[in-house]
């Protein structure tokens, strides 16, 4: 099933909180927390039908800013395999290949058992193939290369690679504001 496009909400500030539905976009509209939008108001949403038998409707924008809290100013990303997995474009970084979710697995740069942490910048997607391969070793210790250098998404980043159906004007948002390490996040 094609997932609803959904609509970016963002601060005040313009950092962004959280992809929200139509639904919950117009009932943010409705309270008048929307302060500036951007994109083309192209998303309709329909509701009831009046007594004169017209159907409410409302326009919505791709992109949202709301009022309210402007939340922490430090975004830590949430690890997950999911995620670490999109990072990476779904390739093991070790060998290059493409592979899916199943298939991959969490690997530690510096191995767990000398020390290394459970962070973004320690973790690559790997195939079980070469994961096994490298064992309790690092890279350097097992002869093997990584591919690129691991990094922690910013939060344009993050909302990037959690969300499959962006649209082009929320994408020129996001993308505008990588932090520039992003040699393997897709295009
Ligand atoms: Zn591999």
């Amino acid at each position: 099933m094609k997932e609803q496009t959904r609509i970016l909400k963002l601060n005040k500030s313009g950092v962004p909180q959280a992809w929200v539905t139509r639904q919950e976009a117009a009932t943010m509209y409705v309270k008048e927390q929307v302060i500036w939008s951007l994109g083309s108001e192209s998303l309709w949403i329909f509701g009831g039908v009046n007594r004169e038998g017209l159907q409410s409707s409302l326009q919505l924008a791709p992109i949202i800013a709301c009022s309210g809290d402007v939340g922490k100013q430090n975004f830590e990303p949430l690890l997950t395999n999911r995620m670490l997995f999109r990072r990476d474009g779904q390739r093991c970084m070790y060998c290059g290949m493409e592979f899916d979710n199943r298939q991959l697995t969490r690997d530690h740069i510096v191995p767990r058992v000398q020390g290394g942490k459970d962070c973004w910048t320690n973790v690559v997607a790997a195939c079980e193939r070469c994961n096994h391969h490298k064992g309790g070793r690092t890279p350097e210790q097992a002869g093997m290369e990584l591919l690129a250098i691991p990094f922690a998404p910013n939060i344009f980043e993050f909302m990037y690679l959690d969300n499959r159906q962006i649209r082009g004007d929320q994408m020129e948002y996001l993308k505008a504001r990588f932090s520039g390490q992003r040699c393997w996040l897709a295009a």
